[in-house]
């Protein structure tokens, strides 16, 4: 079986052809049709198990069927520009796996219309403001948590339109301290409830803080394991 028998967007179909994806990793066949009938997922995958298009071909294939989206802003709140406001939010533990799933995330939307940005600590928000800059409007965002809870702090993003929320390596997340962080994104920023956006939640083993997490933030999930 191919990934063409999805019923993808033709662009999307396209670039997984030039990517050479011909044939679906065992999350992605068992994760991408659940995730296209718009439920929410919880699953357990390592690195190399192909998440990465796991995630990203529903959140990607949702966006190009949206025909035309009305972005919303939060009443009463001053914000600063440039201003992102996306429709997926990645959420990653690292500056490497940002950038990795960002790459990811612009290959498989290329000449689709859509744009993508990703930020990250240790680069200085000045240099990722000017990238920012030149990028009209941010449909997919790819962050690490601290690096946007600042940019959300100082009015350049907020989260009203958010339908799609993947949280990527999240034991990482919380090995690396963000658990407080990725509270603070879902509950101070006007991120839509857990019965009006997807979250799609990937993680490599499945801890009793991970099940209090997913138990929290998603709604009658889809346990998928590999
Ligand atoms: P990931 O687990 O998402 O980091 O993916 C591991 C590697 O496998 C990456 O280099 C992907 O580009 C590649 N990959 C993922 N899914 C497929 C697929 N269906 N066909 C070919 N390569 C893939």
């Amino acid at each position: 079986e191919s990934f063409a028998s999805a019923a993808f967007p033709h662009i999307l179909e396209e670039n997984l052809r030039r990517m050479k994806y011909s044939k679906p990793t065992p999350i992605q066949k068992n994760a991408i049709p659940i995730a296209v009938e718009g439920r929410d997922i919880m699953a357990c995958a390592q690195t190399g198990s192909g998440k990465t298009a796991a995630f990203l071909v529903p959140s990607i294939k949702k966006l190009l069927e949206e025909k035309k989206p009305i972005l919303r802003k939060p009443e009463g709140i001053q914000y600063a520009y440039p201003l992102m406001e996306p429709r997926v939010l990645v959420l990653t533990p690292t500056r490497e796996l940002a950038i990795q799933v960002h790459k990811d995330a612009a290959r498989f939307s290329f000449e689709s219309g859509l744009n993508t940005f990703c930020m990250y600590g240790g680069e200085k928000w000045g240099i990722q403001k000017s990238r920012l800059r030149r990028i009209r409007r941010v449909d997919i965002l790819v962050a690490t948590p601290g690096r946007l809870i600042d940019v959300l702090s100082m009015g350049n993003c907020h989260l009203m339109n958010v339908k799609t929320l993947i949280l990527d390596e999240a034991d990482r997340m919380l090995e690396n301290g963000f658990e407080e962080q990725i509270r603070t994104i879902l509950e101070e920023y006007f991120m839509p409830d857990s019965d009006v956006r997807q979250t799609l939640m990937f993680s490599a083993t499945f801890p009793t803080q991970i099940q209090r997490l997913a138990c929290d933030f998603m709604r009658d999930y889809v346990f998928i394991t590999v």
